[in-house]
């Protein structure tokens, strides 16, 4: 990939990395050291407008302020280590970070959009059982020039493929992890997506996915206007504590509560994406299904249906067509605004859910799901 050498200034690994700041981030950055701060605006349109990573490429920039930048500074971003492309047009890449770590970001074409799919964590703290992200582990946070850098990347790999009306018009924080427990870095990568200077996608193109962690939700409402998904799976709390363990720490009184909060605090009408992973048996009856209904009454809500990703020793099933539709239906008459989410790239384990990356797992958490599989080889 020739186009993507990076300049990289030979600078250690504490030297300030560019693509951590987002436009705030480096007016404060230049007012310290005396410049005017639309150099920030400057900044940001070269290095991810422009796609210009080379300091001394910055031509509008004083040749002293370039020279300064390039002795203070770095630009550094993850490197591609394996890029595929499904039947269905969506694109898989995975990126290995400089401590060996591997995360996955996914593209889906659609007709009327391209939707990247971003991860937030090098695995996931949050163990739902149903997610193989989850088993993987968790070791850390991306940085904000990890997670941006997926955009980055996406965005100039799919304008490469030259093909017509395919772009990146949509952002998604549904890869590996949690974004909400990866705050501040989540809000620094969202400024530059949502910046007119850089990827300029508006509050509607941009959605930040939970599983529910309500105080952070609270505070990102304050902050942003950004689409918010909810990863439901369950209407009850017993149900929804085995799928989600989260939800043993914030049940679903307290986070319906955070769910009008956020709306209140949205600026444009607005609603919530609720995501519900369909797993036959298990929460895909009728009367999960008018549970679901009492549950979002009064929340202008957008139903996700996502018919469950198998993956191995999950221990879960996909529900069979014919109960996936029977659950919408009953949605759809109660008025309730849903779609049935169509599964893209399983052929190179790009699906919900499915994505692993490669996690050197601080949590142990791995451990407890191959003990039993060794003691069976044994
Ligand atoms: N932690 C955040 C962001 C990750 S996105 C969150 O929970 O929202 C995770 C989404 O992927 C979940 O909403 C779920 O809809 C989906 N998902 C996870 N595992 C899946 C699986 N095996 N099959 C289908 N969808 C899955």
């Amino acid at each position: 990939m020739r186009s993507l050498i990076v300049q990289d200034n030979h600078l250690s690994a504490e030297t300030l990395n560019l693509l951590d700041l987002d436009r705030q981030g480096l007016e404060t950055y230049f007012s310290a050291m005396g410049e005017k701060s639309f150099r920030a605006s400057q900044v940001v349109q070269w290095l991810h407008q422009k796609g210009i990573l080379d300091v001394q490429q910055m031509t509008n920039i004083s040749q002293a302020l370039r020279d300064r930048l390039q002795s203070e500074t770095r630009v550094h971003m993850p490197e591609i280590v394996y890029d595929a492309t499904s039947s269905d047009g969506t694109r898989k890449w995975v990126l290995q970070l400089d401590d060996g770590n591997r995360v996955e970001t996914v593209y889906i074409p659609e007709d009327d959009r391209g939707t990247l799919c971003v991860s937030s964590q090098v695995g996931c703290a949050l163990d739902c059982s149903f997610c193989s992200t989850g088993r993987q582990g968790f070791n850390r946070n991306l940085t904000t020039a990890e997670i941006i850098s997926q955009v980055w990347l996406a965005t100039r790999l799919i304008d490469e493929e030259k093909k017509p009306g395919r772009k990146v018009t949509n952002v998604v924080l549904m890869g590996m992890g949690e974004p909400l427990l990866n705050f501040d870095n989540v809000v620094r990568a969202v400024h530059l997506m949502m910046d007119d200077f850089a990827y300029g996608l508006s509050k509607r193109r941009v959605t930040v996915s939970t599983a529910g962690v309500v105080p952070a939700m609270d505070r990102i409402g304050d902050l942003l206007d950004m689409r918010l998904a909810v990863s439901l799976h369950a209407a009850d709390d017993e149900l929804r504590n085995s799928l989600v363990p989260l939800n043993g720490k914030y049940p679903l009184r307290e986070l319906m509560a955070a769910c009008r909060r956020f709306i209140d605090k949205q600026n444009v009408r607005s609603r919530i994406t609720f995501e519900y992973v369909l797993l036959d048996g298990v929460n895909d009856s009728d009367l999960d299904a008018q549970q679901l209904i009492k549950l979002v009454k009064g929340i202008p809500a957008l139903i996700n249906l996502i018919p469950f990703n198998p993956f191995t020793g999950s221990g879960y099933k996909t529900s069979p067509r014919k109960r996936v539709e029977r659950f919408y239906k009953i949605l759809a008459d109660a008025g309730l605004t849903t779609v049935i989410r169509r599964t893209r790239g399983d052929d190179i384990d790009a699906a919900c859910g499915q994505l692993v990356g490669q996690v050197k797992d601080r949590s142990r958490r791995h451990r407890r799901f191959e003990e039993p599989r060794i003691g069976m080889q044994t």
